[in-house]
């Protein structure tokens, strides 16, 4: 039976989620509904935007450049920032049982994770924007005099702000905060599966005195809806998209006329390598965790794990036993494996496990669907499942499945398992677990990605550079990338 869940009550049950645009909550004449993944109930419905909303929205954040917001000094705007990080911090309980409520992921990483990540994201990127180094070069001058260059940074204007669903609160802050620090205004659409969290994030914009306009939410799908309406507008100057890589191009190819800037973090098929000479339980502990976490759906897990021949079978067998073992149920009842985002997706990693199967591998645990005898079983919760035995050209091994899968192979040496973890279309993350110090430099730095971890997995510190490369992204985010994406820097030389 699920846990009586009185404690974390849905913040925003009994309502349509509105749109805010321009300080007003909107609540549209189309809406959809917003389906619990752990037991496929109806929780509310959702205020979808036509393309006539987002307009309303872009139009608002053009209007907002130009008001009281585009005066403020960053100081002034930073100080705006770490009220919106208070805030969220005082509605924790709030945002983690909507995050939960969206997601079916378990109160142990919504609460120490996304939602901490989320206020945490306003305050890094207030402190990062206040110490932005000033850039200045004096020059001489055939006449003696000389002059004096200075950079100053403008923001670039309204930003589309769109983001998936796996960690929802955690990446539309990402790109919201640094957006608003550089003095932008956003207008943002969360996924369609995970609109709760960013209501609460329009409601704290509004509680801490955000002005109208600033910071604008539209609710909707992505083709033939809102999302294309805001990558189309043309009065939109930037995109910052997470999210699948094929969106990703459908996104380009809908910025093209207007010729917009792009930042994009994109899927990712990442690799972990672990070495016979690894510490082994840090290995096995970091490779569980890269791969369930959050139930397989980070950008960031290892779909493939490649282990050096001579402990390939141990670790083989030491993991399979592991997953196994992982309690999968509701985000209340202390599981270590909640249920995918939706019975859509769930058919989808489905199709990837029947796929492994046609393509010869062999499944040595999970494969199916568990059955609780309960409600649960109308969610979307599936097996944990680990694959050995495929060919390296086969689907499994070269797709994206997004879900808590990985296939495990062995290899012989060195240079033939770096060059295994950089056969792949994606290059957004890698792992390598070695206690050799020439190696992991060695091996980390020929790693076809954006962040190789060494003995790790999902160790961030908000000022490092990230992103992917290959079809993984577009541009890096973070720290002073972040500013640089979010701003027009111009300079002004000045004759002395
Ligand atoms: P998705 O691409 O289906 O959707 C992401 C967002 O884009 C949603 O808000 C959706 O409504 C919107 N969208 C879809 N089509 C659109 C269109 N044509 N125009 C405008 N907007 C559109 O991704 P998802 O299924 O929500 O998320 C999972 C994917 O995100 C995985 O591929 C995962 O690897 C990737 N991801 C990447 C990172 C990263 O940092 N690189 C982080 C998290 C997730």
């Amino acid at each position: 039976m699920l846990m009586p869940t009185a404690s974390y009550p849905y913040p925003l049950s009994g309502t349509q989620l509105p749109c805010l645009i321009d300080g007003e909550l909107i609540r549209s004449a189309r809406s959809f509904e917003n389906v619990s993944p752990v037991d496929g109930r109806v929780m509310c419905t959702v205020s979808e935007a036509d393309a006539a909303l987002v307009d309303r929205a872009v139009q608002a954040a053009r209007r907002a450049l130009r008001g009281p917001w585009g005066r403020l000094s960053t100081a002034e705007r930073c100080a705006l920032l770490r009220k919106v990080a208070e805030r969220i911090e005082e509605r924790s309980a709030d945002f983690v049982s909507a995050e939960i409520a969206d997601t079916g992921k378990t109160l142990q990483q919504a609460r120490s994770l996304d939602i901490p990540r989320g206020a945490a994201n306003f305050r890094a990127f207030a402190e990062l924007a206040m110490g932005r180094p000033a850039e200045c070069f004096e020059m001489g001058t055939p006449d003696g005099r000389g002059a004096l260059n200075y950079t100053v940074h403008k923001p670039v204007g309204v930003v589309a702000v769109i983001a998936p669903w796996n960690l929802p609160f955690l990446l539309l802050t990402w790109k919201v905060a640094p957006a608003l620090a550089c003095g932008n205004t956003v207008v943002a659409k969360p996924s369609e599966e995970t609109p709760s969290s960013a209501a609460l994030l329009a409601e704290v914009m509004q509680e801490v005195g955000v002005p109208p306009g600033v910071f604008n939410l539209v609710h909707g799908f992505g083709p033939d809806s809102t999302g294309e309406a805001l990558v189309r507008h043309a009065d939109v100057n930037a995109i910052a998209f997470t999210g699948e890589s094929a969106t990703g191009s459908a996104i380009m190819r809908s910025a093209a006329d207007s010729v917009k800037a792009l930042s994009f973090e994109l899927g990712g098929k990442n690799a972990a390598l672990v070495f016979a000479d690894a510490d082994f339980d840090a290995a096995l502990a970091g490779t569980m965790r890269s791969v369930f976490s959050n139930c397989g759906q980070v950008c960031l897990c290892s779909e493939r794990v490649y282990v050096e021949r001579p402990i390939f079978e141990r670790f083989l067998e030491a993991l399979t036993q592991r997953a196994r073992a992982l309690k999968i149920g509701g985000p209340y009842e202390g599981a270590d494996l909640g249920p995918l985002i939706s019975r859509r997706h769930r058919d989808k990693v489905l199709s990837y496990y029947a796929l492994a199967r046609a393509e010869h591998g062999e499944l040595l645990c999970g494969g199916g669907v568990p059955s609780f005898g309960d409600q649960r079983d109308r969610g979307a919760f599936i097996e944990p499942t680990i694959i050995r035995g495929l060919a390296e050209d086969a689907r499994c091994v070269k797709e994206e499945i997004f879900g808590p899968v990985c296939h495990v192979a062995p290899f012989d040496a060195e240079e033939e398992a770096v060059g295994l973890a950089n056969d792949s279309r994606y290059g957004l993350a890698a792992a390598v677990w070695t206690s050799s110090l020439q190696r992991a430099h060695r091996v980390a730095r020929q790693m076809e990605v954006g962040i190789t971890w060494v003995n790790d997995w999902f160790l961030r510190d908000l000022r490092t550079p990230f992103g992917g490369v290959k079809l993984s992204g577009i541009g890096r985010e973070g720290g002073m990338h972040s500013l640089a994406f979010f701003s027009e820097p111009m300079n002004i030389c000045v004759k002395l």
